[in-house]
């Protein structure tokens, strides 16, 4: 996807703060932290959302998954963390291009909406 935000992360048009990288995952510290660790995990394929996961396209997001257990390991997530993915516009989702926020570092808000 030629303008997708994400996508243009991916190929290094656009510079990120990475913290994990391999064939098919990066991840990058959040441009707007929301605690004190915020980090995005992406494929680094162009799936728009968590609407558009399929059989074909999800053992990416399995393997988003392990690397988000690695990161909250290595970023010292021991009391815990969050995972959040937004889809669609009641959601807030701002970025379409399938992203895992992970939170932590702080006690977070109980509040699920
Ligand atoms: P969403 O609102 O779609 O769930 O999340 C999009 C996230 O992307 C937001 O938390 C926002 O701060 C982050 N973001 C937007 N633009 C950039 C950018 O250029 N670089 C980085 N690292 N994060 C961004
Ligand atoms: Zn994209």
């Amino acid at each position: 996807m030629s303008d997708c935000l994400f996508c243009k992360i991916v190929s290094g048009e656009i510079p990120a703060t990475k913290v994990y990288e391999d064939e098919t995952v990066l991840a990058f510290r959040d441009i707007a932290p929301q605690a004190p660790v915020h980090v995005l995990v992406i494929p680094k394929v162009h799936i728009p959302s968590a609407a558009a996961i399929t059989q074909e396209n999800s053992a990416v997001v399995a393997h988003c998954f392990e690397v988000i257990a690695q990161i909250a390991a290595a970023e010292g997530l021991d009391n815990g963390f969050r995972v959040v993915s937004n889809c669609g516009p009641h959601a807030g989702q701002t970025v379409s291009h399938l992203h895992f926020h992970v939170l932590g570092g702080r006690q977070l808000a109980l509040e699920m909406a």
